[in-house]
């Protein structure tokens, strides 16, 4: 099997971890946190950086940050992974969902105004598969009604907005650094803000919300997401390599892009005039004309030895949320036609030139035989 995606990790980060268990400090304090929180928020152009345990938990500090009221909603794209969703359920809020762009796959942001109600707090833009949302149009927005943005960036590590780096549009942002993400450390994510008084709020959640002047003491409920010096120091290494990770991403995305691009039946993932696409992963979709699903497509790759990831199924189709009564009826169509017929295929930091030839060819054999 060709693996759809295989982290790379190289003697650096060995040496660096090393470093890390020789020290002792091995638990959630220790310089390589420190670098690591210092440097990527550096990187993303945010002031403050605060190292948290996944993805997943970042978002939940973030929408902490939003202060919620019950019933309050967040403005989000449907076609997202759950922990976008989850937070804002989770502080007792209400997620407003909006369809995806067909051409690009961001959410569509001339839907988002009409979504706006005396009770909307923020919108949570999420940068799809390594493409940034079009944040201009949404930045205003925000503006002229008084929204917070949290930028959802996990998938974004490097890209850029018109010359903006990802990850430094909005007022809070959130990463992952998950084994399959642009740079990993294992388990890991953060949340980059330049604003104090969030930072020092979301150390507080991330630590069981301790009182600085009197341990054992609180006064809000936070949480343990905390992440090691150990993550941190895969983090520090991998961060080092970033700008050549980018490259090597983008370079993977163009050989495809060069391979692919006369083959009828799929269409191909862009890059708009005002993006860095960094192509977390090179997604393509399989046209309807074709009498095949991304399911029946997958199954024919799998057959030849090509692993593969379908797409998010959006929110709105997801039956825990019609449990609670949300987006129950509610219709996305270009979400649900990137579901039904999306699929991402083999485009991890390892894959050789001739592996991506072999993707290809397969490709092109079932289009043409099927
Ligand atoms: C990966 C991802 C997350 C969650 O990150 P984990 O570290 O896996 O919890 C959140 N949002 C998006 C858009 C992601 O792709």
């Amino acid at each position: 099997m060709i693996p759809v995606s295989e982290p790379l990790v190289t003697a650096r980060e060995v040496e660096l971890v090393l470093d890390c268990l020789k020290s002792g400090w091995i638990s959630s304090a220790g310089k390589y946190l420190e670098r690591f929180e210092n440097e990527w928020a550096t990187y993303c152009g945010m002031k403050h950086g605060i190292a948290v345990s996944n993805g997943t938990t970042a978002l939940q500090i973030a929408v902490r940050l939003l202060d919620l009221k019950p019933r309050d909603e967040v403005i989000m794209p449907t076609f997202t992974i759950i922990s976008c969703a989850q937070a804002i359920t989770y502080c007792n809020g209400v997620p407003v969902l909006i369809d995806s762009d067909p051409h690009n796959w961001q959410m569509d942001v001339s839907q988002i105004e009409s979504k706006i109600t005396t009770r909307t707090r923020a919108i949570m833009p999420v940068h799809i598969y390594g493409h940034p949302a079009d944040m201009d149009p949404i930045l205003e927005i925000a503006q002229k009604h008084g929204l917070s943005i949290i930028e959802d960036a996990a998938e974004v590590h490097g890209a850029e907005y018109a010359g903006r780096r990802c990850g430094g549009l909005g007022d809070i942002s959130v990463f992952s650094f998950y084994a399959n993400k642009l740079i990993t450390t294992g388990e890991g994510g953060m949340v980059l803000t330049n604003r104090d008084d969030l930072a020092e709020q979301a150390r507080s959640l991330r630590n069981l919300c301790f009182q600085k002047s009197r341990r054992f003491f609180h006064d809000e409920l936070g949480y343990n997401f905390r992440l090691t010096n150990i993550q941190a120091a895969l983090g520090v290494a991998q961060l080092e390599r970033m700008e050549q990770i980018v490259d090597r991403k983008r370079a993977i995305a163009h050989v495809y892009n060069e391979l692919l691009k006369d083959v009828p039946g799929i269409e191909l993932p862009v890059e708009e005039p005002w993006a860095k696409n960094v192509y977390w992963v090179y997604g393509i979709i399989v046209k309807e004309n074709t009498g095949m699903n991304a399911l029946d497509f997958a199954q024919k790759l799998a057959l030849k030895g090509i692993e593969t990831r379908p797409f998010f199924l959006g929110m709105h189709e997801q039956p825990v949320f019609h449990k609670m009564g949300l987006f129950v009826d509610e219709k996305y169509p270009v979400a649900e036609r990137l579901a039904r017929q999306g699929l991402y295929i083999p485009a991890g930091l390892t894959i050789r030139e001739s592996e991506i030839e072999q993707v290809c060819e397969a490709i092109r054999d079932i289009l043409t035989n099927h």
